[in-house]
């Protein structure tokens, strides 16, 4: 048995409540939530989809990190250390935790409203990325015609396309935590990927470039590659937002 103390909200009211899994062999975090849904308690919220890393929706912190609970195994999370401090020690005192038993510990990904137990409010994160227009504007020349790009370029702007739009990022980013106006790294390396496309019009490239040259934008990163060190899927936004960095400071040279 493993036990997964879970953090509840129901509007304003929140607890941890903790309950025992059996756990199957390669059982994932997100297979164990289903177990506690269907065998304890069905009023156990959570988001999911997919079920393997391609839509996004389980993105959780799962002993206190963002990850998705889908490719999460319970073997991996069970024995980690989780308590961090005296605070978290005393709502998990209030849970039934056996501690005797290995045991895991899910929460909603941090700066998003919780709407309910793990389900986030992804509007927010939504509209940054929507901020940005996040689709190619081609210039009309190339009309119906096929627009080719080279294979070596493809290869550069594959790492950024590669983003599901988890949110997973935005949940370990210190300054979408402090500041809700800042476009976080979905978003900004969405933009990089844009601004290397030979296919965008230049002048789009230039609109979204000078969109990003704010506090709110490429100045607003603390640079601690933390969205980097969770991404499910290696897009790396702490990059991008570096090249922007340097592509502003050399134009304004
Ligand atoms: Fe998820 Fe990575 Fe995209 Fe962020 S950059 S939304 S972590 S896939």
């Amino acid at each position: 048995m493993v036990q997964l103390t879970i953090r509840r909200q129901d509007g304003n009211t929140i607890w941890y409540e903790t309950f025992d899994v059996e756990e199957k062999p390669g059982m994932t975090v997100l297979e164990a939530l289903f177990q506690i849904q269907e065998k304890q308690d069905g009023s156990l919220c959570f988001r999911y989809s997919c079920r393997g890393a391609v839509c996004g929706s389980c993105a959780m912190l799962i002993n206190r990190k963002p990850v998705l609970a889908c490719r999460t195994q319970l073997s991996a999370v069970k024995s980690e250390v989780i308590l961090e401090s005296e605070k978290e020690e005393i709502l998990l005192k209030h849970s039934s935790k056996d501690e005797s038993k290995e045991d895991v510990l899910v929460e909603p990904l941090p700066n998003l409203r919780v709407i309910r137990d793990l389900i986030v409010d992804m509007d927010h994160f939504y509209r940054l990325v929507n901020s940005i227009e996040p689709w190619i504007h081609v210039s009309e020349k190339t009309g119906y015609e096929e627009n080719i790009i080279e294979p070596s370029m493809q290869i550069q702007i594959e790492k950024y396309t590669n983003c599901i739009l988890c949110a997973t990022c935005h949940g370990n980013c210190p300054a979408a935590a402090r500041d809700d106006k800042y476009l976080g790294p979905a978003a900004l390396a969405k933009v990089w990927r844009f601004c290397l496309d030979p296919r965008s019009r230049r002048e789009d490239v230039d609109k979204l470039t000078s969109q990003v040259n704010s506090k709110e934008g490429v100045w607003g990163c603390d640079v601690v590659y933390k969205c980097v060190a969770v991404c499910p899927k290696k897009v790396p936004p702490t990059t991008a937002i570096l090249k922007m960095r340097e592509n502003t400071k050399s134009k304004s040279d």
